[in-house]
């Protein structure tokens, strides 16, 4: 199985960023992925599992363009055999917090993946932190209308990994253990759904 890693914004997208807060810290969403889409990927290299960064360089990506990336991979590993993986930082009012999923609208092999990363993430998480899950049809993950979803040709999920303009989602994402664990996250999903786990 292929893993295709999408590490989403780059350095310029506009907003996709913390505020700076007191001690003078901010979270840049693109940094941030790339960071944590590094530590994914180079785990799951040393476990023996294919996985590529669709995004390598730090500017912007179209989406359209990424999506192009993944399907060209996708096609020729088989797009059964790969499963996409975009990771973001929520933001809403400053207020919100917690953890979501997210695939394509309906019922596909996505969101057997996204439960996965569901129960993982609920089981790496501090105690307390806010799961946050739409349950109208029955799991966990939110149904989007979002082009990296609806247009690559293989399983995709998205994660939104906690809130950046909440302060304590923030401070938790910029510490080394929140970033370990959001990177765990990752890796151990995979690893449960490529069967090492
Ligand atoms: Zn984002």
């Amino acid at each position: 199985m292929k893993i295709l890693i999408d590490n989403g914004h780059g350095a310029e997208t506009p907003g996709k960023r913390s505020p700076v807060w007191a001690d003078g810290s901010q979270l840049l969403e693109w940094k941030y992925a790339r960071e944590v889409a590094h530590m994914v990927g180079s785990a799951l290299w040393n476990e023996g599992i294919s996985a590529e960064l669709i995004v390598r360089e730090d500017s912007d990506v179209s989406l359209s363009e990424r999506c192009k990336r993944a399907n060209e991979i996708a096609n020729k590993a088989g797009i059964k055999n790969c499963l996409l993986v975009s990771i973001h930082n929520n933001a809403a009012n400053g207020k919100a917090s917690g953890w979501e999923v997210h695939t394509y609208l309906g019922k596909s092999k996505s969101d057997e993946y996204a439960t996965i990363f569901w129960s993982e993430a609920k089981a790496i998480l501090p105690m307390g932190t806010k799961m946050r899950g739409d349950w109208t049809d029955g799991d966990p993950d939110f149904d989007s209308n979002f082009a990296i979803l609806r247009d690559t040709a293989c399983p995709a999920v998205l994660t939104e990994n906690l809130f950046m303009d909440n302060p304590e989602d923030c401070r938790y994402l910029l510490s080394s253990e929140g970033k370990a664990a959001i990177a765990k996250i990752h890796v151990q999903s995979i690893l449960k759904i490529t069967g090492r786990k």
